[in-house]
């Protein structure tokens, strides 16, 4: 006989228990702790444990299911298969041990299912931490009851675990009495367990009250005197019921209909309240003691309060401050019976449009007339004199309000209810007809989310510390996507789960709260901002949040699901642009959470602190800029593609020149426009799509190709052949006009974005004014710098300079007599994490130390007059300022700095291969061989066709990451800006080659350009980045975004 065994042993059970009920008995008649009772009858509550004090085996079995895809109500009904003689009841009355009763029950519901299902995994659900936890209410309740010198018993059908120690997961300080049917060796409802229970207590059944959720536990007690109070618990399938046990596990709720667990504890406390006659609460949720500060006369408040609610005496006047409320104070006041609030402005000097209680008086008055669930406002006092300020009474409503926005300890099927319960009251609010009840002068009508707009951006940059890109990008892609605002609407402005108060036990709002930034505006803004929590993880220090949670198995529904149930519920059509109510709810908190950061570090708080907060701006506005890039995206996805059906043609190519000798036209299809195209944000493919002043534009382009610069190629080639060719031609300063060439163009996005204004003020407005060149020093030729993280050339800090030391090569620009700025990639901190290790640094060309090894040839081309430089950087010596964004943001920069000047590369390969394709029809329509023209030749044609159709592929896909770009953003167009860099060196190389094939040996020559731009694009599949490169982030955001 093992010793568990032994201790389980009824026997000995009833030695121990009697020694017990000796002792306790004395103990109670010594202390008469039933003599304070207050008029009660009763001595004692005796709580059931699962499902009563803790979550019931049913509830937890049930959540188990979901998670484990196992058909629900399996597991129920293997516990109640054999009724008592059943594996379940024979573990109850610790017949069998745990690993029996596993093993059992194992193969039970294997048999049922005919697949092996994991019941250890039931079993450690059921008996873990996290879900075998008191009710918080209940814990409440027995103090109470404690206080008020009744005594607490548990009467528990329980089992032992593993350990052999029984499952109880409970204070045991909290009650006089445990007795477990595990120990005993006896179950509820054999009337022998009960009678030892009221044994142990010392009383008698008429003494006690029974709470527990089986009707046949109850059945049992009740017959024996004792007063019962069903806790209602989890509702399962009848259906399933066959014998006499299954009936006192199932409560007997028809089918379909599920009790909501939740509220079951707080029903019942109820309940027992009304039968105890005392309060078994502990006060009113989130208040606290009046503060010091925040006092108000109680005389004169007391004063006004009888005069208002017209009654004579009354007791002494109770005052509480709630929790929440930090921009209008809030108290709770309790006075002859009557439960209140009274919400105030804040002492001292106030902004005229601030704390305006009037005007949430004067909303919610009208809201309920409209039968918008609001508290009930009693009288808005704007007599200062009375407490100090202007303040509003309104009655109190006691309720629920889920703080947390998972809603733990609910059914699925509750906290489905519950979120519809909010939408329904958003609906409610949003459909109210301001004309009836008074409200059309409540707000501006119109443009809500521009004026809003607006103010957050004057109100960030107010509390601006340091440049946020993610903020700055918002400010710049907000105004430009603002919604068309289909209607104007009551909106609360700060619509949240815990601003809403439930009904204890129904999921229905009994009261919107905290009216202060109501106004009269687009509605899909409060949609929107009741789901910020959908995206926030639930550590989020401000406003808890889901994103974290798997919503399904929880069922509440998906954001989407939401703004769908929203629509559909006020009869909308779906909010197809939500994702812009996203980026700006979202882009309101980052302003928001920058004030407080702002004020953090002028104020008291600790330094970790303020950079936690800090912290919290940069994510969310991230999030913000999120939501601005899918918007983009699904603009883009929705715009009009052009009819293939209608095209016409246009010449590109220069029709007379030595290396276009035919004038023959070359083409690309450019569609026909058509109104559709021309509409705002349409994806232009075509000369004739664009608008009248690009149009314009473009034509002038095409006229100065034509007139200025085909001609000059071939006195541009003799330049470059010359002994003058480092310096720059005269010609191409006298034509130069685009001032578009890399990596020029992405080192002013670089200025641009991230530069301080003294920066930009030297060194941007000569590189945009053409005046100046630059270079971007960061391949060095001892690392594969395709990784940038490889990168060794080092930034030290010293004094107020850094010293850069460092071996470069393939810089492109740095030969160039104009180049004057070098931007530079180093590290800083070699130990920092791996992409926080660079820096960039604005190093001024003519600084000492800066010594160019040699110009480096691409297929013996030296590119001059800018060339492609070695150069060694020796104790460099940059002042601090030059530093771009700061230490370790090089990363950051190297990223944000994906502009258009990064596909400027594809716009001219595809220029090069439409050329190339121009030269090569010229060529094979005038050269004979083997007696005809060599375009007669099939394979020549089929050459032509292929180039045709691999420029077109590539020029859509150029045009579409443009588009995108423009539309929605760098970071929106990555994918399509990493797609366009691996796809058009290759295709130009292979237009070309075609072409210099069908030229013969003249192709390789420098009589025609065809050989230089075979070596550019060639070159190409390196300098901007290996073609791997590219695909391995291709295939990466393929991985990551596209099912
Ligand atoms: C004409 C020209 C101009 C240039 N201009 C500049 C300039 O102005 N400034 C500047 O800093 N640099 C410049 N470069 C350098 C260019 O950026 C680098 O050559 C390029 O980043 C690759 O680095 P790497 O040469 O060190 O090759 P490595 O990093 O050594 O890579 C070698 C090869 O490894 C393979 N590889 C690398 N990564 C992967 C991967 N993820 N998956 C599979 N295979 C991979 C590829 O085949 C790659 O070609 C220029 C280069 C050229 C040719």
């Amino acid at each position: 006989m093992c010793v568990r065994s032994c201790f389980q042993s009824p026997r000995l059970q009833w030695v121990w228990r009697t020694a017990f009920l000796k002792h306790t008995q004395r103990r109670h008649q010594g202390s008469h702790r039933w003599t304070h009772l207050g008029g009660s009858t009763y001595r004692a509550v005796i709580f059931d444990m699962g499902g009563v004090l803790i979550p019931s085996p049913g509830r937890v079995a049930a959540e188990w299911e979901v998670q484990n895809r196992i058909p629900s109500g399996t597991i129920l009904k293997a516990l109640m298969e054999g009724g008592e003689n059943g594996p379940w009841m024979r573990f109850m009355r610790a017949e069998i041990t745990a690993e029996g009763f596993l093993r059992e029950f194992g193969r039970l519901c294997s048999e049922m299912l005919k697949t092996s299902v994991p019941v250890d995994s039931f079993f450690s659900l059921l008996t873990s931490e996290r879900v075998a936890k008191q009710f918080p209410v209940m814990t409440e309740a027995i103090t109470q009851i404690r206080a008020k010198g009744l005594q607490t018993a548990v009467l528990s059908n329980n089992f032992y675990l593993p350990n052999q120690k029984s499952f109880l997961p409970l204070d045991r300080k909290q009650f006089d009495v445990i007795v477990e049917s595990c120990m005993e060796g006896i179950c509820k409802p054999d009337p022998r367990i009960y009678k030892l229970c009221l044994e142990q207590l010392g009383l008698q059944p008429s003494e006690s009250i029974f709470l527990d959720d089986l009707g046949t536990n109850l059945k049992e007690a009740a017959r024996l005197g004792i007063h019962t109070i069903k806790r209602q618990g989890f509702a399962v399938l009848p259906k399933l019921v066959s014998n006499s046990w299954a009936q006192a596990i199932y409560p007997p709720y028809p089918p379909k209909v599920v009790r909501l667990q939740v509220n079951d504890p707080e029903t019942a406390v109820k309940e027992l309240e009304a039968l105890l006659g005392f309060t078994l609460r502990v006060g009113v949720p989130n208040t606290r003691p009046v503060k010091k500060t925040m006092e108000i006369p109680k005389d004169s408040l007391q004063k006004y309060l009888k005069d208002l609610l017209g009654i004579q005496t009354t007791g002494p006047l109770e005052l509480l401050q709630f929790d929440h409320g930090q921009s209008n104070p809030t108290y709770y006041i309790r006075l002859a019976n009557r439960d209140l609030v009274l919400r105030k402005k804040p002492p001292g000097t106030l902004l005229p449009s601030a704390h305006a209680i009037e005007r949430e008086f004067r909303i919610m008055k009208a809201l309920a007339n409209a039968g918008v669930p609001v508290p009930n406002v009693l009288d808005l006092c704007e007599d200062s004199s009375v407490i100090g300020t202007p303040f509003y009474v309104m009655e109190y409503c006691p309720g629920l309000i889920y703080k947390d926005p998972s809603l733990p300890g609910l059914e699925p099927s509750h906290r489905r209810a519950i979120y519809t319960a909010m939408n329904t009251v958003l609906c409610k609010i949003h459909s109210v007809d301001l004309q009836a009840v008074g409200l059309e002068d409540y707000g501006k009508q119109g443009d809500y989310i521009p004026r809003q707009v607006r103010t957050w951006v004057k109100q960030y940059r107010a509390s601006e510390t340091s440049t946020i890109p993610a903020m700055e990008r918002l400010i710049e892609w907000l105004p430009l996507h603002l919604p068309r605002q289909q209607r104007t609407t009551v909106v609360h402005g700060d619509f949240r789960l815990d601003n809403l108060v439930f009904h204890p036990e129904e999921p229905e709002v009994l009261a919107v709260l905290d009216w202060e930034l109501s106004t009269l505006g687009d509605p899909l803004a409060d949609v929107a901002y009741s789901c910020l929590a959908h995206y926030l993880p639930s550590s989020f220090p401000v406003l808890r949040g889901i994103n974290d949670c798997d919503l399904t198995q929880l069922g509440i529904p998906a954001a989407e699901e939401y703004f769908r149930m929203y629509c559909l519920q006020m009869g909308l059509p779906p909010t197809e642009n939500w994702n812009f109510y996203m980026a700006f709810s979202f882009f309101r908190v980052a302003a928001i959470l920058q004030g407080v950061y702002k004020r953090s570090l002028t104020g008291q708080a600790s330094s970790t602190y303020a950079e936690q907060t800090g912290k919290l701006t940069e994510f969310v506005s991230n999030l913000a800029w999120d939501f601005a890039v899918k918007e983009g995206f699904r603009v883009f996805k929705e715009m009009p593609f052009t009819n293939p059906l209608t095209r016409s043609y246009h010449t590109w190519a220069r029709p007379q020149s030595q290396w276009c000798p035919t004038g023959s036209r070359s083409y690309s299809s450019v569609p026909e426009a058509s109104p559709a195209h021309t509409s705002r944000g349409g994806l232009v493919i075509s000369p004739e799509s664009l608008s009248p002043p690009v149009r314009e534009l473009y034509h002038r382009l095409k006229h100065f190709m034509e007139q200025r610069v085909y001609p000059a190629e071939p006195e541009l080639q003799s330049h470059q052949a010359s002994a003058a060719r480092w310096s720059p031609s005269p010609l191409i300063e006298d034509l130069k006009v685009c001032n578009c060439s890399a990596p020029d163009t992405g080192n002013m996005e670089l200025l641009v974005r991230y530069g301080t204004e003294a920066q930009k003020a030297r060194w941007l407005i000569p590189l945009l004014e053409g005046k100046a060149r630059s270079c971007f020093a960061m391949t060095e030729p001892q690392v594969a710098s395709s990784d940038a993280t490889n990168i060794e050339a080092s930034i030290r800090e010293e004094d107020s300079f850094y010293v850069i030391n460092g071996h470069k090569w393939w810089i492109t620009g740095i030969l160039d007599p104009r180049c004057q700025l070098c931007v530079f990639m180093g590290k800083t901190d070699p130990h920092a994490p791996r992409h926080r290790q660079q820096s960039v640094l604005l190093v001024p060309m003519d600084t000492p130390g800066i010594k160019i090894i040699r110009p480096l040839t691409v297929y013996g081309l030296e590119d001059a007059p800018g060339g492609h430089g070695e150069v060694r950087f020796e104790h460099v010596r940059v002042p601090k300022e030059n530093m771009v964004l700061g230490p370790g943001r090089g990363f950051e920069i190297a990223q944000g700095r994906l502009g258009p000047g990064r596909i400027h590369h594809c716009m001219r390969l595809i220029g090069f291969s439409e050329r190339a394709l121009a030269l090569m029809k010229a060529r094979v329509k005038s050269r004979l061989a083997f007696g005809k023209p060599l375009v007669e030749q099939g394979t020549v044609l089929a050459d032509i066709a292929q180039s045709r159709v691999e420029i077109e592929q590539a020029r859509l896909l150029v045009l579409r990451a443009a588009h995108l770009m423009d539309l929605a953003g760098n970071k929106a167009a990555a994918l399509d800006i990493a797609m366009i860099k691996m796809v058009a060196p290759s295709m130009a190389s292979r237009v070309i080659d075609r072409a210099i094939q069908a030229f013969g040996a003249a192709g390789l020559s420098s009589d025609y350009p065809l050989a230089q731009f075979f070596t550019w694009a060639r070159a190409l599949r390196f300098a901007d980045g290996p073609d791997e490169v590219h695909r391995a982030t291709v295939a990466k955001l393929e991985l990551k975004h596209r099912i």
